[in-house]
């Protein structure tokens, strides 16, 4: 098939590749020269507009930094200029009622379109073991599932327009909820003398188990290896967990949720980022205790 790709950065330059790899014809754009020359290296024909990229194509796939950018390249240049007959799928984490206005607008231009956020980071987006969580109808779905699947391990249907949004910030709402819990578990722990490999046997098999503590342990040298035993390099930023947390409070804002917990691990965060951690994984906040 003929896919445009707007936005090559961290997830999408692997992203279009595996896009590539899969045997699409991708045509590529982005604002930066430098990821613009990354795709072209991985096989992406490129294209000094938005306009240009999505002129004849079969599918239009973005991942872009928020929504307002999402919603200025859908307005101004991918709908009324992609054929119809395109169908449409935004990868990028972005608030919920962004991502149904942009929905509606494409609907609204006769196209179909799937917003469908990801789970999993740079190193999943350049493997195509990516988790996609999709919203959009049913047969917007059918159309975006395969190309999704060319770049993913798992293609979840999540609901109409906005689902994927919506699953994709309560998901990591409580991420930042149980990685906090996670490291008060083990300095606790550490206060009260136990061996932290021994509270994480202990832990990890009882009530307490979760994945932050599982996959992710914030303690250097406990459980598998993590971006705590590389001195919290690499992973998943604090600022993009940051960012996932302010969405997750302007949804919980705008449907009426009451998030208490949300709430704290958002100020937390926001503290923690302020404090110039912004580039360390999120699991580095286990420093602050
Ligand atoms: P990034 O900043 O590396 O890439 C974004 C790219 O978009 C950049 O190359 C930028 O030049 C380009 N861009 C910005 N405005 C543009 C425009 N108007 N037209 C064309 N290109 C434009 O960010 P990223 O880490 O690849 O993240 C992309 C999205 O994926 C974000 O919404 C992020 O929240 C989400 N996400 C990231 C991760 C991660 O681990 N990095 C994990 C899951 C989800």
């Amino acid at each position: 098939m003929k896919i445009a790709f707007i936005g090559l950065g961290n997830m999408g330059g692997g992203m279009a590749a595996n896009l590539v790899k899969a045997g699409h014809a991708v045509s590529a754009f982005d604002l930066s020269a430098d990821a613009l020359a990354r795709a072209k290296d991985s096989g992406c024909a490129t294209f000094g507009s938005v306009r240009e990229a999505v002129a004849g194509v079969d599918v239009v796939v973005s991942m872009l930094p928020n929504g307002a950018i999402v919603d200025s390249v859908y307005g101004a240049d991918v709908i009324g200029h992609a054929p119809t007959g395109a169908i449409l799928i935004d990868c990028s984490t972005i608030d919920v009622d962004t991502a149904r206005k942009v929905g509606e607008a494409a609907a609204a231009a006769g196209y179909e379109m799937v917003d469908s956020p990801v789970s999993g980071g740079i190193a999943a987006a350049n493997a195509g073991t990516l988790t996609f969580m999709a919203g959009g109808s049913d047969s917007a779905f059918a159309r975006a599932e395969p190309i999704l699947a060319a770049m993913g391990k798992a293609v979840i249907h999540a609901g109409g327009a906005g689902a994927g949004q919506a699953a994709k910030i309560c998901n990591n709402m409580l991420l930042g909820i149980h990685m906090n819990g996670t490291c008060e578990a083990f300095r606790l722990a550490e206060k009260l003398g136990l061996d932290l490999q021994k509270f994480f046997d202990i832990s990890s098999v009882s009530s307490g188990q979760n994945w932050s503590m599982t996959a992710y342990c914030p303690v250097p040298g406990v459980g598998p290896v993590t971006p705590a035993d590389n001195n919290y390099q690499g992973g998943f930023a604090t600022a993009l967990m940051l960012k996932d947390l302010k969405l997750a409070m302007e949804a919980a804002t705008s449907a009426g949720a009451t998030v208490p917990m949300g709430a704290r691990a958002k100020e937390l965060y926001e503290a923690f980022d302020q404090a110039g951690n912004g580039g360390l994984d999120f699991s580095a906040i286990i420093k602050t205790l």
